[in-house]
């Protein structure tokens, strides 16, 4: 069963750093990306918005995966801020699920 948990969104939307609203899902992103990851940052960060934590988590690695290099985020024409976003959410991770 999906779970949309309330405390989650109000958490990660309300992070300064992060804006992944404006994101077309155009995949411009994830054809760069040197790692190959699939999942960031378009359905990560959309999981985030929509409060699914869950999913999000069972995504922990891909989070981890990021080398923070930005080449996603020097292509991306909606000016999202790629990697202060995947920082956020690894703020999240360490502090909620790892303890931190
Ligand atoms: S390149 Fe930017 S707008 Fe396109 S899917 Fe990625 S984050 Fe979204
Ligand atoms: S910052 Fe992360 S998601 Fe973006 S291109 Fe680099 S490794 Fe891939």
């Amino acid at each position: 069963m999906i779970k949309v948990d309330a405390a989650f969104i109000e958490r990660v939307t309300s992070d300064p750093e992060f804006n992944a609203t404006a994101c077309m899902n155009c995949g411009v992103c994830t054809a760069v990306c040197p790692m190959e990851i699939e999942l960031l940052p378009r359905k990560l960060f959309r999981y985030a918005m929509l409060g699914l934590k869950d999913k999000v988590l069972e995504h922990t690695e891909s989070v981890y995966q990021c080398l923070l290099c930005k080449m996603c985020e020097a292509n991306c024409g909606a000016d999202v801020h790629i990697a202060d976003n995947v920082r956020c959410l690894r703020g999240y991770i360490s502090k909620e699920i790892f303890g931190l």
